[in-house]
């Protein structure tokens, strides 16, 4: 290392550099001081290294100006680098220590608003408004490390398979995509206003049309949606597409992408194709688009054996299901009570909950509490159905057909997580596939694209386009890890008669799609190729590779819970001179903001 400021880092020194000379940077970490002896930990990006200042080998006074130290000052020294008496397993330079010879002040430091180490005293507020120090604590380090490590693996895997890098524009159109764009005023063209790209799907569409054939990038993307506990306002994709593929092409093309992720960066090798299951499948036995399939615990569907028995709860709804509890027979009235307090809450939505426990000696449930519609031998095909053995306990919930799965889904993430059942070591790959092109707006009438307006429908649904619009499957894929979307595509409409055809199904005039949309279908004109690709989330990527579920922790500057950045205070109002000057007038402020 060619550096007037050290020979190596400190966490690279080992048993091999005994007898050397170094010198070293870095921040103090910890001191030990023992009057006549003195330690400090020094601390840089590879890791932590023991100093000693002692009276025999340190120059005179050097103890003295050692001692005045404090944590977070950044020195410089030099120093031999010698075999410890009382060793340290737990770290990587445990075996050695550096005794120091010289040392200077490269800079002093404040006492840190929370400790720099693993288990902090700070506070998510604290941390993020002092996000610099944050990452200097290990953890947050290693994650961003860990991010490095898999971007460079994509871009070489991706690079390899024939993919180019190309960049997109972040100052773009504004074009109605699914959430709210993040708009920018024009300064020159007073009224006017550029949006940040949701996606940069339009480009790369175009970038095919353009002859590229295999593009990607990795690209921040911008939603102003309302704030949720771990989405960001902006955020960073893989982005994808390729030219002249079908959807299975895509398909192979990822899998070996998420395969070889796992392989080079977790040593996790899956040899089984990942399996597929289609949308109204996962939404049957899962109660999910995304499904965790790392437990089994499938949703059951006992309609038709609840109703015609005069319970009138089961006989006018739509959907009867459980869920099956291993050993939940066990819980106590109070366990089961909370349970159902649980599936109330709002985030849940569900009316009440309905219980049979199978004990072994007989059955016992809610439903015969006040009234008898079922008989032992009604519960032994209840039983069958569901699979429940012994010992087991069944939770039902009645409802609308796809809002009752999504609660029993939830519920039955909420006991998956409460059993143990998801062990953030083991990683369970799917692929969903057969979603629907449309989703329908009961209360309006109105179809929504369920991926985006550009996704082709499937080739056999194709008649289907005009007669049953809500029965056509989409070529719409989406890749779920442990229970997460990690990925999604499409293959694309790629002419602009199709094109026309769905923005029209989607309530646009051809006036509104051509205004919104015209750059995209006039370049379908001139030779458009058949194209398809895809958008994996980098961030619950990375996140979910290193067995967490909030991504916050794996972006360098995250914003908080309310958009914000605490530490550089955005947003913020700006100088009334700028607003003029793009023609704008401010008519409402957030009271609550502060600046
Ligand atoms: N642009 C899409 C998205 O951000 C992904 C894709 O269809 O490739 O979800």
């Amino acid at each position: 290392m060619n550096s007037i400021y050290r020979t190596q880092y400190c966490g690279t020194l080992t048993k091999k550099h005994i007898g050397e000379k170094v010198v070293l940077s870095g921040w103090v970490s910890k001191i030990r001081d023992k009057g006549f002896l003195l330690w400090i930990d020094l601390r840089d990006r590879e890791g932590i290294v023991q100093l000693v200042f002692d009276g025999k080998h340190t120059p005179q006074g050097l103890l003295e100006r050692a001692r005045n130290l404090q944590r977070e000052f950044v020195i410089q020294i030099e120093g031999t680098v010698v075999e410890r008496e009382a060793k340290n397993p737990k770290i990587s330079t445990g075996d050695i220590e550096i005794v120091v010879t010289a040392m200077t002040i490269l800079n002093e430091s404040k006492t840190p608003p929370f400790t720099i180490e693993e288990n902090t005293d700070g506070g998510e507020e604290l941390r993020m408004q002092y996000r610099y120090l944050d990452i200097r604590r290990v953890p947050i380090k290693e994650n961003l490390l860990f991010r490095h490590k898999l971007t460079m693996e994509v871009r070489k895997f991706l690079s390899d398979v024939g993919f180019i890098e190309v960049e997109t524009p972040y100052l773009i159109k504004s074009t109605p995509e699914g959430a709210e764009d993040f708009i920018v005023p024009s300064r020159v063209d007073k009224g006017m206003f550029y949006a940040l790209p949701q996606s940069p799907q339009t480009f790369k569409q175009l970038l095919m049309v353009g002859g590229m054939d295999k593009y990607f990038q990795i690209v921040k993307c911008f939603r102003d949606e309302d704030f949720r506990a771990d989405r960001q306002p902006e955020f960073t994709q893989i982005d994808c597409e390729m030219s002249f593929v079908n959807q299975e092409e895509v398909l192979s093309q990822f899998e070996a992408l998420l395969k070889h992720l796992l392989k080079t960066l977790k040593g996790i090798e899956i040899v089984d194709a990942i399996p597929r299951i289609s949308y109204a499948d996962a939404m049957d036995n899962y109660g999910s688009d995304k499904p965790d399939i790392r437990f089994d615990m499938q949703l059951k569907d006992i309609t038709d054996i609840a109703q015609g028995r005069g319970f009138n709860l089961f006989d006018t709804q739509e959907y009867v299901g459980g869920i099956v509890i291993p050993n939940g027979a066990e819980y106590s009235r109070k366990q089961i009570d909370e349970l159902i307090d649980w599936v109330k809450r709002p985030q849940v939505g569900a009316k009440g909950m309905i219980w049979v426990k199978f004990t072994g000696k007989g059955v016992t449930s809610s439903i015969n509490k006040y009234f008898e519609p079922f008989e032992e031998k009604d519960f032994s095909i209840w039983r069958e159905k569901t699979g429940a053995k012994d010992g087991d306990l069944v939770l039902i919930l009645v409802g609308p057909k796809e809002q009752t799965q999504t609660q029993l889904g939830v519920l039955r993430m909420e006991m998956g997580r409460r059993l143990v059942l998801r062990n953030p070591e083991e990683f369970a790959p799917l692929w969903v596939v057969d979603f629907p092109l449309f989703s329908k707006d009961e209360e309006t009438n109105h179809f929504h694209a369920m991926h985006h307006p550009f996704t082709a429908p499937k080739e056999e649904d194709m008649s289907l386009l005009k007669s049953a619009p809500e029965k056509v499957k989409a070529s719409a894929y989406d890749l779920v890890l442990n229970g997460h979307e990690i990925g999604g595509g499409s293959i694309r409409i790629h002419r602009k008669k199709l094109q026309q055809e769905v923005f029209k199904l989607l309530g646009f005039t051809p006036e509104e799609a051509q205004s919104q949309f015209g750059f995209l279908m006039d370049a379908f004109q001139y030779g458009a190729p058949p194209h398809g690709g895809i958008a994996l989330g980098l961030d619950r990527l990375v996140a979910l590779l290193c067995g967490k579920e909030s991504i916050r922790d794996f972006i360098a500057f995250p914003k908080n819970n309310s958009g914000r950045d605490t530490m550089i205070k955005a947003p913020s109002f700006v100088e009334e001179s700028q607003i003029k000057k793009r023609g704008l007038v401010i008519t409402e402020i957030n009271d609550e903001a502060e600046e």
